[in-house]
């Protein structure tokens, strides 16, 4: 069984505690957040097991990359700790799981990775993903979603499983080595969680706003600039790839959208509050989006834009009702090539 890579001495010897200090979720001195860090490295109850909301950030506020959260995650789960309502829980487990239907389908680079979300697949169009072929579903759903259930255990079992079933229907018979995220939450899987467990990748991952850069390079005479302004909702499984968040300004730069300064962004960016609806905490649903909602809205901008669907169908409402355009970041570019 592959065990999380985890180095307690650099914990053991940390003066700033970032993973705990920083979490905007949790609120602890350092002299209490360096008791209940222990308890966790000890592998006993702590508050920071029963209190987080699983938003991921702290993987990426440990300066050391050490990987709080994926102990976090293995904690809760040795002890019994349910972040979501277990029958929640139950459901998912049983509804997300491969159906072990795949077939082989004929593709060519590029090939997108849809994860679970297949139905998103016509926004893969236009000049951006002309000649690409997408994969996706629940044979080759990447499972890291069980991140928020306290289910490390269920995405040790299922990923080589989804590896191989990506290789062997797709990418060899296609001759393809690369696939294209177009979820941050299977990127964060191939270049974040699975080496944290020691587990190999047998192609190459490519972040999505990587390869929508580079193709907008390519196709920059075609480029109109927007000329608008846009606030973007970074979600949680960007904590665990942070190498990739300077996309976005790149991205922006070339489509001539201006991103003003707001507060809830890059480090500091909040939760779309759909995982703390599954999770049942209502009163603090309702801040999370109307803290990020307003914020959005107090900079001027005229669009909120978005890379996860889950985010775009929890939010979209609240940032219409604001008076701005909800919209997926690879629409926003497609507006900017007059598509
Ligand atoms: S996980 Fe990182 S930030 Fe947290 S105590 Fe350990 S070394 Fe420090
Ligand atoms: S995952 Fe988020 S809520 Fe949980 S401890 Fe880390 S920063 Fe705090």
């Amino acid at each position: 069984m592959h065990e999380l890579i985890f180095n307690t001495k650099l914990c053991e010897n940390c003066k700033t505690l970032d993973c705990i200090m920083k979490c905007q979720y949790i609120e602890m001195d350092l002299d209490e957040a360096g008791r209940e860090h222990a308890k966790i490295l000890r592998g006993e109850e702590s508050r920071i097991l029963k209190d987080c909301v699983t938003c991921y950030a702290c993987e990426e506020y440990c300066p050391s990359r050490n990987h709080p959260f994926y102990l976090i995650v293995e904690r809760q789960e040795q002890l019994g700790i349910h972040p979501v309502p277990k029958p929640i829980e139950k459901s998912q487990v049983i509804m997300m799981g491969p159906r072990g239907k795949i077939k082989q389908k004929e593709l060519k680079a590029p090939v997108i990775d849809m994860c679970f979300f297949d139905i998103m697949k016509g926004g893969i169009r236009g000049k951006l993903f002309e000649g690409a072929t997408t994969i996706g579903g629940s044979d080759v759903f990447c499972n890291l979603m069980f991140l928020h259930f306290a289910r490390n255990s269920t995405i040790r079992e299922r990923l080589p499983l989804i590896m191989d079933n990506i290789m062997k229907y797709y990418l060899e018979p296609a001759g393809v080595k690369e696939i294209i995220c177009y979820h941050d939450e299977c990127y964060g899987t191939y270049t974040s969680w699975a080496p944290a467990f020691g587990i190999d990748v047998p192609f190459r991952p490519v972040h999505l706003f990587d390869y929508i850069y580079h193709k907008l390079i390519d196709l920059k005479p075609d480029i109109k600039p927007l000329n608008v302004k846009a606030a973007y909702q970074r979600p949680c499984s960007n904590r665990l790839c942070p190498e990739t968040d300077h996309f976005v300004d790149d991205i922006f730069n070339l489509i001539g959208v201006e991103r003003p300064k707001r507060t809830y962004e890059y480090k500091n960016a909040l939760c779309c509050g759909g995982i703390p609806e599954a999770a049942q905490r209502f009163d603090l649903v309702e801040e999370i989006q109307r803290k990020n909602v307003e914020d959005m809205k107090s900079t001027g901008a005229q669009y909120g834009v978005f890379n996860c669907p889950f985010c775009f169908w929890t939010l979209a409402e609240p940032v219409a009702k604001a008076g701005m355009i909800p919209i997926m970041m690879s629409d926003l570019c497609l507006m900017a090539l007059g598509q």
